[in-house]
């Protein structure tokens, strides 16, 4: 089959450009260029864009579209609480919302709500500086926690007090970060290594409020924690009064029902949650934790403010994913890993025809791929040759009419079906044969 063309796609783009720098709405990983696909449909597992050309949607607003694009159900829902009260402070769905969030995460007694995952991770750190009286917090290298300028970036140039500085290329080399705020408010850490974590920890607790991570990094590549990290890392929090938050903006309902911490057995003090909660067609996240933290809000000690929070139609979203995913008993997410796995057999076959090494890991519902022999067991081992070919990979697949997110993962939605699967086998082979043609090409 031939590749996509994005003839009208392209000449739409050209007049936003004009208004719209880039002609984007999201330049978090330019300078490499990405081709905007103007979708104008989609349903279940599939998008259509303006040039009539059909894709599978494996993308899914960056995990977000879990339930599948335009689900009957889901719409339904929302329908029926557009006319009611729509930007008000309280109405008659937050207890039950609250109620349906405290069900399934086992770590959550007391629920907040917000629009963005960025937001509720700052407001996991202010309750954590609170709660302790302390200042600095403790994030990991792969993990990315929202576009605030203290948890972007830096690297740990000192080992011995790994602060983490601003060095030249940082973030594609973006400009205009804060600097200070970088330095004074973390410590970076490699990720899934236990040694350095007791180290940092036991030497300067004092100044430590909180740890926060992602409970498998999805970030950094798809990658599961070693054996006894996670439970190290709990420990280290209870005995020095830190903090622990897990940051399940991406795990949260879509590794299952309980998210990360469910699969894995860890209590956090506090979880961040949203993309996949509110189903993927309305801005919706979450802080839910500990009651005895939680009730700092209620001394009106710490603040937690924002316009839409708890919007009507936001919590609509909530209660329709929460209930469709929550199916008997929540079979959706059994279905979607076995569609997975078929997925990642074929995808894997036709690298191999190609000759291309291709690694697929994580969890089955968010996994990502690497163009590399080995599987990663920290972010550090996935290079920047092998991210370059990740990448060619990715837009070598859009052309082929199969989209992923980036880098290169992989997020399912409960839709998935047999004929996704065929779609997927059809356009897979021409795909990694551009892509092969490209990086041998790059790499001679
Ligand atoms: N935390 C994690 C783990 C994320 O993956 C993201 C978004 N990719 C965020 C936080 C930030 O969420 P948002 O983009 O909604 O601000």
């Amino acid at each position: 089959m031939l590749a996509y063309k994005w003839d009208n796609s392209k000449m739409y783009n050209t007049r936003l450009k004009k208004y719209l720098p880039g002609g984007v709405h999201y330049n978090f990983r330019l300078p490499w260029e990405e081709t905007p696909i103007h979708f104008v449909r989609g349903k279940d597992s599939r998008l259509w864009d303006m040039d009539g050309n059909e894709y599978l949607d494996f993308y899914a607003k960056f995990g977000a579209m879990i339930v599948g694009h335009n689900n009957q159900r889901y719409n339904e829902e929302l329908k029926k609480w557009i006319g009611r009260a729509m930007a008000v402070n309280h109405t008659d769905l937050d207890t039950e919302v609250c109620e349906l969030i405290i069900k399934h995460i086992p770590s959550a007694e007391m629920v907040r709500f917000g629009l963005s995952g960025t937001e509720m991770v700052q407001n996991a750190l202010r309750l954590a500086r609170a709660y302790t009286g302390k200042n600095r917090f403790i994030r990991f290298e792969g993990n990315y926690h929202g576009n605030a300028d203290n948890i972007m970036g830096g690297r740990a140039i000192d080992r011995k007090r790994p602060v983490p500085k601003d060095y030249p290329g940082d973030y594609k080399g973006t400009l205009g970060r804060a600097k200070d705020i970088l330095e004074t408010q973390s410590f970076i850490l490699p990720w899934n290594d236990l040694e350095t974590l007791e180290e940092v920890v036991t030497t300067y607790a004092d100044e430590i409020c909180a740890i926060i991570t992602e409970p498998i990094s999805i970030n950094g590549g798809g990658i599961m924690p070693q054996a006894g990290y996670l439970e190290k890392m709990r420990a280290l929090c209870d005995e020095h009064n830190i903090v622990l938050i897990f940051d399940e903006i991406i795990t949260g309902f879509r590794v299952g029902l309980g998210g990360g911490q469910a699969l894995l057995n860890i209590k956090p003090d506090l979880t961040t949650l949203g993309k996949a909660m509110g189903g993927g067609g309305l801005p919706v996240s979450a802080l839910v934790g500990k009651a005895e933290i939680m009730k700092l809000y209620e001394s009106k000690k710490v603040i937690h403010a924002g316009t839409f929070n708890g919007y009507p139609l936001g919590l609509a979203a909530v209660k329709a994913t929460l209930e469709i995913l929550g199916e008997d008993n929540g079979s959706c997410y059994g279905r979607m890993a076995e569609n997975a796995a078929q997925i990642y057999e074929i995808f894997k076959s036709a690298a191999k025809a190609v000759d291309l090494p291709l690694v697929i890991q994580g969890p089955l519902t968010c996994a990502s791929y690497h163009c590399q022999e080995y599987e990663a067991k920290s972010p550090r081992e996935i290079s920047y040759d092998t991210q370059f070919k990740d990448i060619v990979i990715n837009s070598s697949l859009a052309k082929y009419g199969i989209l992923v997110s980036s880098i290169s993962r992989m997020y399912l939605n409960i839709t998935l079906n047999a004929d996704d699967i065929e779609f997927f086998r059809e356009r897979v082979s021409p795909a990694l044969a551009e892509a092969r043609q490209i990086i041998d090409d790059t790499f001679k």
